[in-house]
């Protein structure tokens, strides 16, 4: 065991009373001083009192502490692809020829393969600051396409991943049913996905048993795309989740390709986000990921409805997918939240800057993301990707409040980015400075410290883990 292990019982230190009192926190109003913190048992945070004199016996916060960041997207084998495809394969390299790759890459993983990614993966994570995550699960079954004898197996080695590291999650098992619009038939390299809307309701309700419902875990599906379902079988989905689990979250990939948007409009007639307001009953609950190509009507339509715009910039650049109109989303008051989709970056910070640098290049301006309201480009930011990922993962997360999981970040106050500077300015140092080590030293969730001077408590043993998975599936 390397000497860097740092013993269980240290991360817990701080949490012996369910208390922290912090001498700067990021509450929903913004930076305030002297702040008491106390949660509960289950996690959740009981009582935040700003302006208070710190109680005897109570830990000190090394830092100023914020909300940790909801991650409302994410691929979790993907993981271990990162960084293969960055070479061209062939003349015109696209999205397109990425998604082979990435399929021949599923066709090879095992469950035991598939836990150790994601156990490393969520550590990756809480070390970056994310402390929950959505699961976009799709691989479902063998790889000749039979369902394993627990037809939940994957799913169920993903949440024991999340348990693992002591993330907080939001399961989405996928539907995936066609290989394009008008009901194409499925491609072979697709058969590990494939499901009925029956089938994947009986292998949520087969998770749902194993792995049940608690503070740090809860449900809910994805109609992986408008090309992947059809009418009837997102209908009969949705039918047979309400009856079971009302309000669940409901996250689908909906315009990240100009391909499918046209493949849309001749399909149906009508582009894929104007399609799916017009038809569902799309409010706050759902998630519209990768809402990239949306035109005046529809970005004024989704902001309305009240669903979450999941933007994934690192992916999207990476993918060479487009650019968002978030100027024009966010002047219409819409929702919006952060994922790392296919983990070419594991850290919200790059995700927000990303954000922003997109708006900057494409219209030649600065701070294009700021508003009259919020002139800090990075505090509102921050605050909307909170909100957003919160709503988008139907559980209390993403806020310093009562009744909120006790979900933290702690900053180096002598990092550069924040040392000698005001309050004000923290966040923008934290999101737009790229200068050295990370500022985040310290991760709690549920209470608990699972990060400390940048390290998780499990980091060792999931690197290792992870290592030899992937050693065996480039084999
Ligand atoms: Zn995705």
């Amino acid at each position: 065991m390397p000497a860097a292990r740092i013993a269980r019982k240290e991360f817990d230190v701080t949490n012996d009373r369910h208390a922290l009192f912090a001498a700067h926190a990021y509450l929903p109003q913004g930076w305030r001083r002297d702040v008491l913190l106390e949660w509960n048992e289950g996690g959740v945070l009981t009582a935040v009192s700003p302006d208070t004199a710190a109680p005897a016996g109570v830990a000190r916060a090394r830092g100023p502490i914020a909300p940790g960041m909801p991650n409302l997207h994410s691929h979790a084998f993907q993981r271990a692809m990162a960084g293969l495809a960055e070479y061209r394969a062939q003349a015109a390299d696209n999205f397109w020829s990425w998604r082979d790759l990435m399929y021949r890459f599923a066709a090879r993983m095992t469950p035991e393969a598939l836990q150790s990614i994601a156990r490393w993966l969520y550590v990756e994570m809480l070390k970056a600051g994310y402390t929950s995550v959505c699961e976009f699960h799709y691989l479902h079954h063998a790889p000749n396409g039979r369902g394993y004898a627990n037809v939940a197996e994957l799913g169920q080695r993903v949440v024991e991943a999340a348990s693992q590291a002591g993330i907080g999650m939001t399961m989405l098992p996928v539907l995936y049913q066609y290989s394009g619009f008008n009901q194409r038939d499925p491609r072979p390299d697709q058969r590990r996905f494939l499901n009925t809307p029956e089938a994947l309701l009986d292998l949520l309700s087969t998770l749902r048993r194993a792995k049940p419902a608690h503070g740090a875990l809860t449900y809910g599906v994805a109609p992986h795309s408008l090309r992947a379902v059809s009418e009837a079988s997102l209908r009969a989905l949705l039918d047979g989740l309400d009856a079971d689990l009302p309000r669940a979250p409901v996250h689908i990939h909906i315009a990240e390709q100009t391909g499918e948007v046209d493949e849309c409009v001749a399909a149906t007639g009508a582009r894929p986000v104007a399609w799916l307001l017009d038809r569902f009953d799309v409010d706050a609950r759902w998630c519209l990921v990768h809402a990239t190509h949306v035109d005046a009507k529809e970005t004024a339509a989704l902001a309305a409805s009240g669903a979450v715009a999941g933007l994934c910039p690192t992916t999207e650049a990476n993918l060479g997918d487009g650019v968002f109109p978030a100027h024009d989303y966010l002047g219409a008051n819409g929702q919006m939240g952060i994922g790392s989709d296919s983990h070419i970056a594991v850290d919200w910070r790059s995700e927000l800057r990303l954000l922003e640098y997109g708006q900057r290049l494409v219209r030649r301006q600065r701070n294009v993301l700021a508003s009259d309201a919020r002139a800090q480009v990075a505090e509102r930011l921050f605050d909307a990707a909170l909100a957003g990922g919160a709503r988008a993962s139907g559980r209390a997360v993403g806020a310093l409040a009562v009744g909120h999981r006790a979900d933290w970040l702690v900053f180096d106050q002598t990092h550069p980015s924040l040392d000698a500077r005001s309050p004000d300015t923290w966040l923008a140092g934290v999101v737009f400075c790229e200068h050295g080590g990370s500022p985040i030293v310290e991760v709690h969730t549920g209470g608990r410290c699972v990060v400390r001077d940048g390290r998780h408590e499990d980091e060792d043993q999931a690197y290792a883990g992870y290592r030899e998975a992937v050693a065996r599936l480039l084999a």
